[in-house]
């Protein structure tokens, strides 16, 4: 690595660990310390909706609004939510259905899916009385197209002083000593609010990405050959552009993308391990599909599109991107003959679409979905500790193969 590059490195971790010391994010906090959501209710009709979350003790909530399609945002300080797993799953009234879970570190948050526009009537809290638990209530109300933009405006205001970007944990960042190795970032997908898909028999995608990502990276660690980051290390929402941002930060040598999704119905029998890259047009119905319910991740977890970064057209930006999509198809076919060998692969395994993850222009990206989980054989496989071994030493071994050229080169003229 040239001079150049090893301190522009250098003085992007010292920035990324301000930003980690001045916790952005707010700090973690211990499960004990939590506030604990016990129950919640939905009641009312298509004109008074009343929404309810039982809980241990009081907090303050900030509620704010996202339009298209209508969503209703209440931000929670770190929270345990100790409810059914199907809870939210079917609203009443005007809310259709709600997730919740871990935004950022420190925020817990409560995303509902509107049937149309709702004022704010009331939001009081309700304290523990005799075997009543203490209540937080939201009163929503029938409201105009017009005046739910009103309170959109209104609420961003209040909440830019709250939201921020999670920053990158300072214990994930790479000494700077190790700088000389291939930088791998891998990327579970999903998390915290945003389980992704949840298998026949109940697995969650976000939690078996996760393990695999640990998995993978305790095998790629294993070779002392690559320093390797996560872009998540537990269950944490992180927004996509995030990802992408962290791979870009790193100057990354390679992102992989980890997935086990659901194909929507009438495709329940696609089964089998797939790698994508990135293209502007579908290779397939299928993977249009996937790309289109990833990118909706943003969307479920009540992301504001409006602070998103745009793309950039820029002609040298365009070279880069074009380079760098070179190499993420190289990647992608030399993993799919790797893992021809080791584990079934769907049909055309090599796909690609637009998932908005990979569009770093200047990091070779791929997404593996390690199998799809909604068909039952693939669950069955994904939780199984044989399988996802044979999975991540298939990968490990792409991975070695990748970076090979390097490796070698490095040898014959070690950097000073
Ligand atoms: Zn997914």
């Amino acid at each position: 690595m040239s001079g150049g590059r090893l301190l522009r490195r250098l003085a992007m971790v010292l920035a990324l660990l301000a930003a980690a010391i001045s916790a952005q994010a707010g700090p973690a906090v211990a499960e004990a310390d939590k506030p604990v959501v016990t129950g919640a209710r939905v009641a009312g009709d298509e004109s008074r909706t009343r929404f309810v979350l039982d809980m241990d003790r009081q907090v303050t909530p900030v509620i704010s609004g996202l339009p298209s399609p209508y969503r209703l945002i209440i931000d929670l300080p770190e929270v345990t939510f100790s409810l059914p797993a199907d809870a939210g799953k079917e609203g009443r009234g005007l809310v259709g259905d709600w997730r919740f879970g871990l935004f950022a570190t420190g925020k817990s948050r409560v995303v509902m899916d509107l049937t149309g526009p709702v004022k704010v009537d009331k939001t009081f809290f309700l304290p523990a009385v005799d075997d009543q638990p203490a209540r937080l209530v939201v009163d929503l109300v029938r409201s105009s197209a017009k005046d739910f933009d009103a309170f959109v405006e209104s609420s961003k205001v209040k909440k830019s002083a709250q939201v921020t970007k999670p920053a990158p944990k300072s214990d994930r960042l790479t000494d700077p000593k190790e700088k000389d190795k291939p930088l791998i970032v891998l990327d579970p997908g999903h998390g915290g609010i945003d389980s992704g898909a949840t298998g026949v028999h109940g697995a969650l995608e976000k939690a078996i990405v996760l393990d695999f990502a640990n998995l993978l990276k305790a095998k790629l660690d294993e070779s002392g050959l690559y320093t390797v980051e996560l872009t998540r290390d537990d269950d944490t929402f992180v927004p996509l552009s995030r990802r992408v941002e962290i791979g870009h930060e790193l100057e990354a040598d390679l992102f992989i993308s980890i997935h086990a999704d659901s194909v929507r119905r009438g495709q329940k029998f696609a089964r089998g391990a797939t790698v994508y890259t990135i293209s502007d047009k579908a290779s397939d119905q299928l993977s249009e599909d996937l790309a289109v319910s990833e990118n909706m991740s943003d969307v479920i977890a009540g992301v504001d599109l409006d602070e998103e970064p745009t793309d950039v057209t820029d002609i040298l930006l365009d070279l880069a991107r074009r380079e760098t999509r070179s190499f993420s198809v190289y990647f992608a076919r030399s993993l799919v003959s790797e893992l021809e060998s080791a584990v079934r692969l769907i049909n055309n395994p090599h796909r690609s679409a637009g998932f908005r993850v990979l569009k770093a222009h200047d990091v070779p990206s791929v997404l593996v979905e390690l199998g799809y989980l909604s068909n039952e054989h693939d669950e069955k496989l994904l939780i199984s500790d044989e399988w996802r071994e044979r999975m991540a030493s298939a990968m490990t071994e792409a991975v070695h193969g990748f970076f090979r050229p390097r490796l070698a080169r490095q040898q014959e003229a070690p950097s000073q």
